[in-house]
């Protein structure tokens, strides 16, 4: 059995910590894949120093032979895709196909910013003075640490590694540990791609430990964390204390509103895709759907058929539709919300329980889940669950939609499904999520495109497109007088 290892100043070696936990695959658990070593603060500060000496020369390389090593880390991953999507889906559970997909968008996230690494420039300004010239310049921070969850573990982590390789940075940079063979293949790629021993280190090990080294070392510049919102909340306020720059994308609460006058056929299959796919673990998943009451019968009537159809079981079988919750926990946590949602008087039309038989029976599978008649105040309509678990809640008109859509904590992503011009542009100006989507699915989003989310789903600026590259970044303002002469007037 492997044991994962960390990846500091360009050497592999595992953690010396002598405490481990096993690497499970979530649809067999007799599949034990991996031993996780978890890792010490002393690990965690030995790849911070070694990120802080790598730092000078690295910030020295020229921006676009810095851009050609991410170039050249698209193509190798890229020819890795295979390998990884299996290891991906082994560990994690998500289907072999979501993780090819998965793995295509990290490529294509590289692409881009090797692309960026051309165009890393500021502004020239024009200067109330004569004969003085005025620019912006973009600098490195120094160190920074990259924390993500399980749920992407390739495309997260690339993309915020990409942007702050690109941008000069040396990183840290902590997976879950549920997800540590997709991690080291990663970083592998990075290594291989040519990525100077001390830039980009991995450290394996909990959150309390690593993660917390990784926040509050005085040598750590910058934080972006991807992950729940009670350990972003936390690490935000410990990371703004020590007036480090922070970065954090949380939960979702996505909303499908279905106005009257939608193709129903097209938006039931985008709430099956949104709220099946994944098992319901993306942060982009569709948690509840908003329908205008008098087309609710109809609508639920065909999601109950198209959901019927799904067929969960091994993830790397190319017939199977949706696989397993990512762990114990998770699964816990589902049928937890099962129970509240039942106990609050949601009408459960469909699923509900545990797969324990035939393909099902060694894993953490549940059956796709429907819950009709949802009120705006119960908890399965305002909490995330992450999981295959679907709220409807039906409104009286657009009004109620929007408003019931922005009553949550949370403004990830959202989409509406209408062919009233008029409407789908009010929708985009009152709807509160970062990023929105009319007539497809809640989840997806484009290497090129901002991603991230409103309310308590993100602070910080955005990830992905070119806008990734401000976080990672210091602005300086430069202003060169060839006068000559002393200033006249105000020195305001
Ligand atoms: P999590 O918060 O439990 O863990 C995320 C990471 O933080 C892990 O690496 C974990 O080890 C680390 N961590 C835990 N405690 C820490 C601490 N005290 N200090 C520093 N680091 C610590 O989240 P998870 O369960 O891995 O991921 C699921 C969550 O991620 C969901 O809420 C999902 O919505 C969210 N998510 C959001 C986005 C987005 O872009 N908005 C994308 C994917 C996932």
């Amino acid at each position: 059995m492997d044991t994962y290892a960390n990846f500091i100043n360009g050497e592999w070696s595992p953690s010396r910590s002598g405490r481990f936990v096993d690497n499970v695959n979530p649809a067999d658990t007799r599949d034990k894949i991996g031993r996780v070593g978890l890792s010490t603060r002393e690990e965690a500060r030995a790849a911070i120093e070694a990120a802080a000496r790598a730092f000078p020369a690295w910030r020295e390389t020229p921006v676009p032979v810095r851009g050609a090593i991410i170039a050249k880390a698209a193509v190798i991953l890229a020819e890795r895709k295979e390998e990884i999507s299996r290891a991906l889906t082994r560990e994690e559970g998500k289907l072999l196909r979501e993780s090819r997909g998965e793995v295509q968008k990290a490529v294509n996230v590289l692409e881009f910013m090797a692309g960026e690494a051309r165009r890393l420039n500021g502004e020239t300004v024009p200067s109330e003075l004569p004969f003085n010239f005025a620019y912006t310049l973009k600098q490195p921070l120094g160190v920074v640490s990259l924390i993500t969850p399980w749920n992407f573990p390739v495309c997260i982590p690339a993309w915020k590694i990409a942007p702050a390789l690109v941008a000069g940075n040396t990183c840290v940079f902590k997976p879950a540990t549920l997800t540590p063979a997709t991690a080291t293949l990663l970083v592998k790629v990075f290594q291989d791609a040519g990525v100077p021993p001390g830039v980009l280190n991995l450290v394996i090990g909990s959150g309390a430990e690593v993660g917390d080294e990784f926040v509050t070392h005085p040598a750590i510049k910058a934080i972006s964390f991807t992950g729940s919102n009670e350990v972003g909340a936390a690490l935000y306020k410990d990371g703004a204390a020590r007036l480090k720059k922070v970065q954090c994308e949380m939960g979702g609460k996505n909303p499908i509103v279905v106005l009257a006058d939608a193709d129903i056929p097209l938006a039931v299959e985008a709430a099956a895709q949104g709220a099946f796919g994944s098992t319901g673990q993306r942060c982009t998943a569709t948690s509840r759907v908003v329908i205008e009451a008098g087309v609710a019968d109809r609508f639920v009537e065909l999601l109950l058929e198209r959901t019927r159809r799904i067929r969960v079981g091994n993830p790397m079988e190319a017939e199977i539709d949706m696989g397993p919750s990512v762990d114990a926990n998770q699964y816990k946590t589902v049928h937890s919300y099962i129970e509240i949602a039942k106990a609050e008087g949601a009408k459960l039309v469909l699923g509900g329980g545990k797969l324990t038989d035939g393909p099902c029976a060694y894993g953490f599978f549940t059956a796709p889940t429907i819950f009709d008649h949802v009120t705006r105040t119960m908890r399965l309509a305002k909490e995330e669950v992450f999981g295959p678990v679907l709220a409807v809640l039906r409104v009286k008109d657009f009004d109620e939609a929007v408003e019931v859509a922005n009553d949550v904590p949370y403004g990830l992503t959202s989409s509406v499904y209408t062919n009233d011009g008029a409407k789908t542009f009010k929708f985009i100006e009152r709807i509160e999520t970062g990023i929105t989507h009319v007539n497809s699915p809640t989840m997806g989003g484009e290497a090129q495109l901002p991603f991230g989310g409103m309310k308590a789903t993100g602070v910080g600026t955005r990830e992905m497109g070119r806008v990734a590259l401000d976080f990672f970044t210091e602005l300086k303002t430069v202003y060169i007088d060839y006068t000559g002469k002393k200033r006249e007037g105000n020195l305001y």
